[in-house]
């Protein structure tokens, strides 16, 4: 059983109501929504069988990343609540990425017809990963990478609120659904898997169906779109991809992760500094790397 509750506002207002009457026992956290049914009978949902949608008026933040899913996700939302929502379309602009993902944000702008936001920390006016790294004294490891959590988590929470969203919606593809149910989870209830039909590869058809020109970074091989020489990758194939295709990124990376004293790679078991990397050494291929600079994660 499914159903579709449209406000999740209403719903949790009816929860919010019923405390103190016999419903009491009933508690949000426990999993358990109280909804009335058209014939304004109570029901009790479980939380698994609802599908809560947004509610005419209400405020959908879509987070543009410069991916392809990105792109698209943001494409479904406008044709699916654009006529009754508030659809507002959001980017964490990195002074690292190359500066192609900045033409094709412009280039999806002139195709869906939207102005897209910026969203800063206002701390890291500059949006430079490297100053985050110099300030931070960190760059990637266990604790995560620092960049994603200022540049990217920090930067919509602060965007968040100062303009209150009632829905946030990311780029999730079909194969990420896990993710998406981590983001849910532990970020945002409110929030929609608008590609939860749509594979990554479909994304990437539409976009070139709709005549876009995908950001360089896929046509050099990147599995992302994200910043070239990513803190989060630790695979000698992709740092070695970097050293060809960027190599004053490589460098760049080499002698800051060396001063701050971070091993970025892992070979043959163990982490490496990156400036010892063998410039033929091998690892995991490419298109199998998973590593995404979400906002939705400071992992
Ligand atoms: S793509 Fe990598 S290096 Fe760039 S901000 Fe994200 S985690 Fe940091």
């Amino acid at each position: 059983m499914k159903i579709e509750i449209k406000s999740a506002k209403d719903c949790l207002m009816w929860y919010a109501d019923m405390i103190g009457s016999e419903w009491s026992v009933l508690r949000h956290d426990v999993g358990y929504f109280l909804v009335k049914d058209n014939e304004n009978r109570l029901n009790i949902i479980h939380k698994s069988d609802a599908i809560i949608v947004p509610d005419d008026g209400d405020t959908i933040a879509v987070w543009f990343s410069c991916g392809a899913a990105s792109a698209i996700a943001a494409k479904m939302t406008l044709e699916k609540y654009g006529h009754r929502c508030n659809v507002r379309i959001i980017n964490n602009f990195i002074k690292e990425e190359d500066p192609d993902n900045q033409r094709f944000l412009r280039d999806v702008e002139g195709w869906l017809g939207v102005k897209f936001e910026s969203a800063i920390n206002s701390k890291y006016k500059s949006c430079s990963i490297v100053e985050v790294f110099d300030d931070r004294r960190y760059m990637s490891g266990i604790a995560g990478a620092p960049c994603t959590l200022e540049l990217k988590k920090k930067a919509r929470y602060e965007w968040e609120i100062k303009n209150r969203p009632d829905w946030t919606i990311l780029g999730f593809t079909k194969e990420e659904k896990d993710r998406f149910n981590n983001f849910k989870t532990n970020e945002r209830q409110a929030t929609v898997h608008i590609l939860e039909n749509t594979t990554k590869g479909e994304c990437f058809e539409m976009v070139l169906d709709a005549g876009l020109k995908l950001p360089d970074m896929y046509i050099w091989l990147y599995p992302n779109a994200n910043c070239p020489g990513c803190v989060k990758a630790t695979s000698p194939t992709y740092w070695n991809h970097v050293r060809v295709m960027h190599p004053k990124v490589f460098q760049e990376r080499c002698e800051q992760s060396r001063e701050i004293g971070v091993r970025l790679v892992r070979y043959k078991g163990k982490r490496i500094f990156l400036d010892e990397l063998p410039p033929d050494a091998k690892g995991r291929s490419m298109k199998n790397m998973n590593f995404e600079c979400g906002i939705f994660c400071s992992k």
